[in-house]
């Protein structure tokens, strides 16, 4: 059975890497959420610290700890806002210290980008002089904020999005989801297995995403009253506000690829609501109603009156729209 889905290249690259025993000490891979980079640096870190004959055997005590999360020479560092200092500190202070178990230690650091700086730096000076057994596997959307000195001490592995038929497979086999339901996230998923997941958990964003597009264009045709039942539909809840906007400025960028005549990402077809908002939309206009909904991101890292933010980008939007 297939271990990881897509990325068969990045597979067979590390696979011959430790067949070759010719394994750096710090790897970066990069790619948006949701595409299996995580899975890949746990699978690389079973391959190598494998025991059994065909790593990684699944079989051995060193697979199956791994599996079950409790390997000792395996550590992973994440952190759901930023991973400061003090973890990477700890991490840093059992590196000098032989592996417990094996020949390698290795630490998968989740996501790599929400570092301080000052964490950052504590890192790369494990970077600069390796312990020939410790092992660096940096995990991240967003490389371009890790330290530049970082970077250029790691090997580069970027992921790209899993194609559709991907993400369904994965899906088919670990939820119980119908086809059909499958089917239809996974145009708005781009590839990734976690935003599907999370459509297919929230199956009315699909539906309100449509309403609030059909609002949006009244708006734009010149319905002011607009303005305040979209503001009011879209402040109800501050996940709900970021989840649409993301959403409304990937909608806009669809929309100005259309009207220059270029494809979709991932080959997907323009809609009749693609092209209903081309025909009202200048070029030019396009891109001032993204600036507008990039400030409105912006504020959004604040605690701020959503209703009345919104509110200001709409008449903001208008104002675009009719100069
Ligand atoms: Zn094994």
């Amino acid at each position: 059975m297939n271990r990881i889905t897509g990325h068969h290249l990045i597979l067979e690259q590390l696979n011959r890497q430790v067949q070759q025993d010719a394994i750096s000490h710090a790897y970066l891979f990069s790619g948006i959420a949701g595409i299996g980079k995580k899975k890949m640096a746990l699978d690389f870190a079973k391959t190598i610290l494998c025991q059994g004959q065909d790593p990684p055997c699944g079989q051995c005590p060193a697979c199956k700890q791994i599996d079950r999360g409790i390997y000792p020479d395996l550590q992973v560092i994440s952190s759901e806002t930023s991973i400061k200092i003090a973890q990477v500190r700890e991490m840093i202070s059992s590196l000098a210290v032989k592996p417990l178990s094996g020949e390698k230690r290795i630490i998968i650091i989740d996501d790599a980008a929400t570092m301080t700086v000052e964490a950052q730096n504590s890192l790369l000076k494990s970077l600069e002089e390796p312990f020939s057994y410790n092992l660096f596997i940096l995990l991240t959307q967003t490389p371009e904020v890790l330290l530049p000195t970082i970077r250029s001490r790691c090997q580069i592995y970027h992921f790209k999005p899993l194609k559709p038929l991907e993400v369904a497979a994965i899906l088919q086999k670990e939820t119980s989801f119908s086809e059909t339901e499958i089917s239809e996230v996974l145009a708005p998923a781009k590839g990734s297995v976690e935003k599907a997941m999370y459509l297919l958990n929230h199956a009315d964003i699909l539906e309100e995403r449509v309403a609030i597009l059909r609002e949006l264009y009244l708006l734009l045709k010149g319905d002011l009253q607009k303005i305040f039942t979209l503001s009011e539909r879209l402040s109800s809840d501050k996940s709900k506000s970021q989840e649409m906007l993301d959403f409304l400025i990937l909608w806009f960028y669809e929309v100005s690829l259309c009207k220059k005549g270029f494809a979709l990402p991932d080959g997907e077809e323009a809609g009749k609501v693609h092209e209903a908002f081309v025909k009202i939309l200048k070029d030019e206009k396009i891109e001032a109603i993204n600036r507008t909904l990039f400030e409105m991101m912006e504020r959004m890292k604040y605690n701020i009156n959503l209703n009345l933010q919104w509110e200001k980008t709409f008449i903001q939007i208008i104002k675009i729209q009719k100069g």
